[in-house]
């Protein structure tokens, strides 16, 4: 068996010198990544923490993420990640939840993590930047030796994210070793030509995320090249970092992209280092895809996924995109792939449409879409300690288990996928069914708008009714009453927002996804 953790390994051997992690004006190498994540680990089992054991990560994207993440799968250990915006009572229920012995955390939060330590298990707290009262400091902690790798098998549990999914309670999903080796190299080499060791790969994903991790940093340090931490989003820092250090590969979400291309800086930039870009985490409207790549003459390729598959399940690629599409399944080492389809709520296959995108005006929805199913080895072991959730989220069906993503979308004849939106997030409308992102796409071509997000709010009569927030752009003069016009002169009549709201941001979070249920709300 070979963990993501012995690939790495040969990673640091074949290039000791060649930098790993580079952030404010530092450089770590490889090696010298190495023996900080082995002394992590050797920390960790002086403290009598091993195998199985969970280790919490509560940090924004640091070195020191990457240490304490490789560090705890060589010593044996379950990667909790957390994010680090959350607050003592969410912190709480993570720790207790999974069990954490211990926890690394930022200087600033380590009161989170003192305030809630009676209702866990937790046994030592590890803080970065700073020296605080119940923390040992990070590089304090570190042992004097480094540790040979603890071995793994490809079924133990590797990392444990939590995920809100479709329902409101955060649940911890069981990511195997094969699970995140496997989606690692699946996207590191396959979809556009492979990661090469020169590459130079931006860290705007949240590292507590799966996107930001699996693909983004496990990539990075599975193909030798460098990775560029950047613990908050800001588009003109990351555009300044992508120019000066001449960063070659970038992985974001549409929101992101939807940033560099309203920066009021944005023609001055020259972003030609980049020779993959790449969108993933909610759906990239064509408006922004095509605008990204006028602006900055860099192709930008659409994938998807979810923190269950590892995360990626679909991507397009170098000579098999389709604009509007997520999307052929992934393909792995030696003759692995991730199986999908689109299936009824009787679990019969939807038929395939000939060629998408289709014309959603015209097509007839019902008929061609359905939940999108997926199975492969990029699929969780399970929800932890949740086994009516498990049960909810699998069919078995001739010896494969396939895992429902609870989103709706349609497939074509040649592999592609479409996805229409989530399933939750559809809004019934005096019978008729709307599905947001339609009407997103269409506000998002407006000139006067830069962000838009579409919601069901209840109405009498309808059950319910389209609402949608827009954030207009800096010299936009039109009125929510135009914006009302445009949508119907465009879409069928029960389509249009009958409520137009003007914001100055939407409430998203950090892996770009609109809190929807905060627009519903009113908040
Ligand atoms: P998470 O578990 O946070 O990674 O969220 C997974 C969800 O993100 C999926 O179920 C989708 O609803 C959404 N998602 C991810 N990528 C895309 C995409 N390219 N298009 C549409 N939705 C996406």
């Amino acid at each position: 068996m070979t963990t993501l953790v012995r690939d790495v390994g040969e990673t640091v051997e074949s290039t000791p010198d060649a930098p790993a992690i580079v952030y404010d004006g530092r450089t770590l190498t490889y090696e010298q990544f190495w023996t900080r994540a082995g002394r992590f680990a050797t920390a960790l089992e002086n403290n009598g923490i091993g195998e199985n054991d969970r280790v919490g990560i509560y940090l924004p994207n640091l070195p020191q993420f990457v240490t304490a993440f490789y560090g705890t799968l060589r010593a044996g250990g379950i990667v909790v990640p957390m994010n680090p915006q959350y607050k003592a009572r969410e912190i709480g229920h993570l720790l207790g939840d999974s069990g954490a012995k211990a926890v690394v955390s930022l200087a600033d939060n380590v009161s989170n993590v003192v305030n809630v330590l009676d209702d866990t298990d937790v046994e030592q707290v590890v803080s970065v930047g700073g020296d605080v009262d119940g923390a040992t400091a990070f590089d304090e902690f570190l042992a004097d030796e480094t540790n040979a790798v603890v071995d793994r098998a490809d079924d133990d549990v590797a990392v444990q994210p939590y995920t809100s999914g479709t329902t409101g309670t955060p649940k911890g999903v069981l990511l195997t070793h094969q699970n995140i080796r496997w989606t690692t190299k699946a996207n590191a080499d396959v979809p556009h030509g492979g990661f090469q060791a020169s590459d130079r790969l931006v860290g705007t994903l949240p590292l507590f995320h799966i996107y930001g991790m699996s693909v983004v940093m496990n990539g990075a340090m599975y193909s030798g090249g460098a990775y560029y931490p950047v613990p908050e989003w800001d588009a003109t820092t990351v555009m300044d970092l992508i120019e000066t250090e001449e960063l070659s590969i970038m992985f974001g979400v549409p929101a992101m992209f939807n940033d560099m291309i309203n920066h009021s800086d944005a023609a001055a930039y020259d972003l030609d280092s980049l020779r993959f870009v790449n969108s993933g985490g909610s759906s990239l409207p064509r408006d922004v895809l095509e605008r990204f790549e006028d602006r900055f003459g860099v192709e930008l390729y659409e994938g998807y996924g979810l923190t269950e598959t590892s995360p990626v399940t679909h991507a397009n690629r170098e000579g098999a995109r389709r604009k509007g599409s997520i999307g052929t399944p992934l393909d792995g080492p030696g003759d692995t792939s991730v199986d999908a389809k689109i299936v009824t709520e009787d679990f019969e296959p939807v038929p395939r449409v000939d060629e998408g995108p289709i014309d959603e005006e015209e097509a007839d929805l019902h008929e061609i879409t359905g939940e999108l199913v997926i199975s492969g080895p990029n699929v969780m072991k399970g929800y932890y300690e949740l086994p009516e959730a498990n049960d909810e989220a699998f069919t078995e069906e001739d010896g494969t288990r396939w895992f429902h993503t609870g989103d709706i979308g349609y497939w074509d004849e040649d592999e592609f996928f479409f996805v229409v939106d989530r399933e939750k997030h559809m809004i019934v409308t005096g019978g008729y069914n709307v599905y947001p992102r339609e009407v997103e796409e269409l506000l998002f071509e407006h000139e006067d708008i830069a962000d838009a997000a579409v919601v069901g709010v209840p109405d009498e009569r309808r059950g319910e009714t389209v609402k949608a927030l827009v954030v207009p752009t800096p010299d936009a003069d039109a009125t929510p009453e135009e914006i009302k016009a445009y949508c119907l002169e465009n879409l069928a009549e029960y389509k249009h927002p009958r409520e137009v709201g003007f914001v100055e941001t939407l409430p998203r979070t950090t892996t770009g996804k609109v809190q929807k249920f905060k627009i519903r709300d009113g908040d």
